[in-house]
């Protein structure tokens, strides 16, 4: 028995007569961009979301450099991010020439400590982006603490949280302005790139809707440097399809994390991911740590159990911020995280049986390891 990280043709077979009216439905109407496939999906994310606007835009990267635009912020301007995060978060403060400033991540939920924002603030910081990792939210409520405190921005990283709960309201909408992916392995995921930005605030609407289309709400009318960065009506219809199954697949997602929280327990080389009382993750990824994580990992491959590290390199520690200056040591506790988690397979499409194999598999090799 084989089990592979992540299968997205399944996904397709369940919806497929509803996926191919959809495609159908866009072809024939002739029209591609900027029409009522997006002008529905944006409307239905909205509302799955709880938020005032919805506007969709190419990728997810895309959502959180238009965000930054869209709140005015740039050079000279300070944003705090995670220190552990998927890369992106880092790019689009970057490529709005703002300041990045890394926090650490508590060692327990792997997401943002607020403690440590709070010691982060300077008078130039104008934002922090809240990244809700692997599905689960940020605590929220100490973070709008310090954002009202000293008048941030928080803008959500929403890239890998769709439907997940903060004491029972949606990811999303629990920021200023948030950006969403629907990159294909996303919870909700598109037959390629497409993403979003969710507000309840009209003007970072309004400046949304211009900036990703030319800077302008009128045909060649420009009124500020701005992008193409348009969801086209394919991708907005597909995801209208999905959108109707999200909850459903988030469920069986939640099957698949109960069997390993319920069946890992107790296995001492292994801590298992934390979810306090007032989260309801989604389940994106489910993310153990162990120190034999490179053994763990090689050996679940010889059996065909396919793991993925998310992430190995942390962003100060990659090439791209090598100018920053940093080094080993500079974040230790996002460091030791990314020396010591592993992704063991889940999804929609993955059954309790296949995660009862991931399970045996794990435990037969740690034992396997301990004595050697
Ligand atoms: C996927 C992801 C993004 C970027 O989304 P794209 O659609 O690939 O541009 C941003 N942040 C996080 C945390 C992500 O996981």
């Amino acid at each position: 028995m084989t089990i592979s990280f992540l299968n997205l043709k399944p996904a397709y077979e369940e919806l497929r007569e509803e996926c191919d009216a959809a495609y159908h439905r866009v072809m024939n109407s002739g029209w591609y961009l900027l029409g009522e496939e997006l002008r529905a999906f944006e409307a239905e994310y909205a509302a799955f979301c709880g938020s005032k606007h919805c506007m969709g835009v190419a990728n997810g990267l895309d959502g959180l450099q238009l965000a930054l635009r869209a709140t005015g912020i740039g050079p000279g301007d300070e944003v705090i991010v995670p220190a552990h995060t998927f890369i992106a978060t880092w790019f689009a403060v970057t490529s709005v020439g703002a300041t990045i400033v890394p926090v650490e991540p508590k060692a327990d939920t792997f997401n943002l400590d607020p403690d440590l924002v709070e010691q982060a603030v300077t008078h130039r910081t104008r934002a922090i982006i809240p990244v809700h990792l692997y599905g689960q939210t940020v605590e929220v409520a100490p973070l709008f603490e310090i954002a009202n405190r000293h008048d941030l921005i928080v803008l959500e990283d929403a890239a890998q949280s769709h439907g997940a709960r903060y004491c029972g309201r949606v990811s999303g909408s629990l920021g200023h302005i948030a950006a969403h992916s629907f990159y294909p392995a996303k919870n909700l995921g598109a037959i390629g790139d497409a993403g979003a930005v969710t507000t309840d605030n009209d003007d970072f609407a309004h400046r949304i809707r211009e900036l990703r289309n030319y800077g302008g709400s009128q045909k060649y009318h420009h009124d500020r440097v701005g992008y193409n960065s348009r969801m086209d009506e394919l991708q907005a219809a597909f995801l209208r399809v999905r959108l109707r199954y999200l909850s459903s697949w988030n469920t069986r997602r939640r099957q698949i994390a109960t069997t390993y929280l319920t069946e890992l327990a107790g296995i001492n080389q292994i801590t298992l991911p934390v979810v306090p009382e007032w989260a309801e993750p989604v389940w994106h990824l489910f993310v153990i740590q162990t120190p034999e994580r490179d053994r763990l990992k090689e050996r679940l491959d010889a059996v065909g159990v396919a793991t993925i590290i998310h992430y190995p390199i942390p962003p100060h520690l990659s090439g791209a911020y090598r100018e920053l200056g940093y080094s080993k040591g500079s974040f230790p506790i996002a460091e030791r995280i990314a020396d010591s988690v592993l992704s063991l397979p889940i999804g929609p499409h993955l059954s309790v049986d296949d995660a009862r194999h991931v399970v045996s598999s794990v435990k037969s090799v740690l034992e396997a390891v301990a004595i050697d």
